[in-house]
C-alpha cells in the first residue's frame, strides 16, 4: 500500500518568525490527520525553529535543497549532516526552479538522492517536463530520462525510500494545472519507468506526489487518480487552510 504524501515548499517565502507562525498554524490544523503524511519545507534558515515547533507533532520537516559533499569549501550550500542534526526528514532534490536558475542536472540529482538516503532521510525526487518538451512529443523520453538518471546505481530497497514529485513545469506557479487525466497519465507512465527499473511491487509501493498549482479546488480530482499519491504544493501552501484544503481529500484513500 502506499502512502498519501502531501509536503508544502515554502520557497523563498517567510522570514523565521513569519515560517514559525505559519509551522505552528499547520500543526494545529493538521493535528487530527491520520493517514496523510504532511510535510512542510521552509527555508534552510529556518529549519531549526520550524524543527521545535513540529517536534512531538503528525508533520515532517523538509528541507528544499542539499549539497552532496560532506563539508568545504561550497559557499551557500547546506550538507546533508547539517540538516539531519536539525531533524529534517524529507528533503526535495531536483525541483525544476533548481534545474533551471541553478545548474541541476541529472547528474547531481543522482549524488543528492545517494548522499540524503546515506543519513536515512528520505529524497522527494522532482521531474517533468516543459511546455516546449510537452508540445514537441518529446514528454516520455524527458520523464525516462531523469528517472533514469535520479535512481542510477539504486538498488530497489534503496528505490522504495524515495517519493517521486512529478511537476510539468508549466503547471508550477502559473495557475495552470495538468487535468485529472493529463497528470494521471504521466504518473502511469513514471510508474510504468520504476517497473522496468524495480519490478512491479517496487514501482506499485512508491509514492508519486503530483505538483503544479495544486490547491483545495482541484486536489480531491487529482489525489483521487489512480497512480496520484499525493501533491508538492508551493503557493497554495502558504497559508494554513489552503494548505489542510489539499491535505483534507487525501485522508483514508489506499492505494
Ligand atoms: C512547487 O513549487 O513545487 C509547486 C508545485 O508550486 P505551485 O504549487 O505554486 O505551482
Amino acid at each position: 500500500m502506499r502512502k498519501i504524501v502531501i509536503a508544502g515548499n515554502w520557497k523563498m517565502n517567510k522570514t523565521v518568525a513569519e515560517s514559525v507562525k505559519l509551522a505552528a498554524e499547520v500543526v494545529a490544523a493538521a493535528k487530527d490527520i491520520k493517514t496523510v503524511t504532511v510535510a512542510i519545507a521552509p527555508t534552510y534558515l529556518a529549519l531549526a525553529k520550524v524543527a521545535e515547533v513540529v517536534a512531538g507533532s503528525n508533520v515532517k520537516l523538509a528541507a528544499q535543497d542539499v549539497h552532496w559533499e560532506n563539508q568545504g569549501a561550497f559557499t551557500g550550500k547546506v550538507s546533508a549532516d547539517m540538516l539531519k542534526e536539525i531533524g529534517v526528514d524529507f528533503v526535495i532534490i531536483g525541483h525544476s526552479e533548481q534545474r533551471t536558475y541553478f545548474g541541476e542536472t541529472d547528474a547531481t540529482v543522482n549524488k543528492k538522492v545517494r548522499k540524503v538516503q546515506s543519513l536515512g532521510m528520505t529524497p522527494i525526487i522532482c521531474i517533468g517536463e516543459t511546455l516546449d518538451e510537452r508540445k514537441s512529443g518529446q514528454l516520455e523520453s524527458v520523464l525516462t530520462r531523469q528517472v533514469n538518471g535520479a535512481y542510477d546505481g539504486l538498488s530497489g530497497d534503496d528505490a522504495l525510500r524515495t517519493v517521486i514529485a512529478y511537476e510539468p513545469v508549466w503547471a508550477i506557479g502559473t495557475g495552470v494545472t495538468a487535468s485529472d487525466d493529463e497528470a494521471q497519465q504521466a504518473h502511469a507512465f513514471v510508474r510504468g519507468l520504476l517497473a522496468t527499473l524495480y519490478g512491479d511491487h517496487v514501482a506499485q509501493s512508491i509514492s508519486i506526489q503530483y505538483g503544479g498549482s495544486m490547491k483545495p479546488e482541484n486536489a480531491a480530482g487529482l489525489l483521487a487518480q489512480a497512480d496520484i499519491d499525493g501533491g508538492l504544493i508551493g503557493g497554495a501552501a502558504l497559508k494554513a487552510d489552503s494548505f489542510l484544503g489539499i491535505i483534507t481529500p487525501g485522508e483514508s484513500l489506499n492505494k
